[in-house]
């Protein structure tokens, strides 16, 4: 051996951070009584139609959020103390077969949806968002879904594939999982897209809306789900599909506050680690995981 001998490893440090590494250090925990809430990943990206690399979106968004601190200054509340929350793990996925993940993911989720445990997944691109709401529709009849996107989603299929990343919403609104699906952000809109949305009566606040003041009003259950392409590029530049134009994070944070109804659930997808600079986007996803959290706690109606 040449040079010194390393300096011995502190047992009381190495062990606590040890492991998998959890969203906000949260406990990484697959046991559900008495969990209020589970932060999930869905390490999947093969219904992308263009990058890849959202499958490394859950480990970056839990990397990024050893940052934030639990107190909410909105809510005035330490979201750890009040709640339960623990680090699910990453469910199981197949990559290359979209169908069977969709699968999984549906099992995956059984156990949650039967805790009652609210549950905020990690993406992933936004096709995983189908097969969660298959999971817990049954649990939430007449929910709503407020959907933050730069794009509608509502292809009846892209580029001959039905469960693409570009349709999770005409699958959901085909199936009636949700009683009301509310756009946020859309700026990409094709007359198919168009047709799609008026069939399924979808509600739409373009960027043009949102610039003219339009905001959603929500009431009763909903499921926030948040592509980080909504966001406009400065603002989250690490996504697979950027779209100039879009939100600030601050509107995003706004609409969650706004939610006059009982937040049941929710996911942040399209993260992209690899277009990434500084881990911004990561951050951005972790604060909205937080900010999903913590509205669990102030239901209004
Ligand atoms: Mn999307
Ligand atoms: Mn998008």
């Amino acid at each position: 051996m040449t040079g010194p001998p390393y300096k011995p490893l502190d047992a009381q440090v190495i062990p606590r951070f040890a492991g998998i590494r959890t969203y906000m250090r949260a406990p990484h925990v697959t046991a559900l009584v008495g969990v209020d809430a589970a932060i999930y990943g869905i390490p999947f990206d093969t219904a992308t139609s263009y990058r890849t690399g959202a499958r490394f979106g859950p480990e970056a968004i839990r990397s990024a959020s050893a940052l934030i601190r639990p107190y909410h200054p909105v809510h005035d509340v330490n979201v750890v103390e009040a709640l339960s929350i623990v680090d699910y793990g990453d469910l199981p996925v197949s990559p290359g077969d979209t169908e069977r993940t969709y699968a999984q993911v549906e099992e995956g989720l059984a156990p949650l949806v039967a805790a009652d445990v609210f549950p905020i997944a990690l993406g992933g691109d936004h096709s995983i968002t189908y097969p969660i709401m298959r999971a817990i529709a049954d649990k939430h009849r007449a929910f709503t879904i407020l959907h933050i996107d730069a794009h509608g989603d509502l292809y009846d299929e892209f580029e001959g594939d039905r469960f693409s990343h570009a349709c999770p919403f005409a699958r959901i609104m085909e199936e009636r999982l949700a009683a009301r699906l509310v756009q946020v952000g859309i700026r990409t809109r094709t007359a198919h897209q168009r047709a799609q949305a008026e069939r399924f009566g979808v509600e739409t606040i373009d960027m043009r809306a949102w610039d003219a003041g339009a905001r959603p009003r929500i009431v009763g259950p909903v499921y926030v789900t948040i592509d980080l392409d909504g966001l406009d590029p400065s603002c989250a530049p690490g996504v697979s599909h950027p779209e100039p134009g879009g939100l600030v994070t601050r509107d995003v944070v706004s609409l969650i506050h706004a939610i006059e109804g009982t937040v049941v659930g929710g996911d942040v997808v399209e993260l992209n680690p690899a277009r990434d600079p500084l881990s911004l986007t990561a951050f951005v996803a972790a604060k909205f995981v937080k900010e999903l959290a913590s509205r669990m706690l102030s239901p209004r109606s």
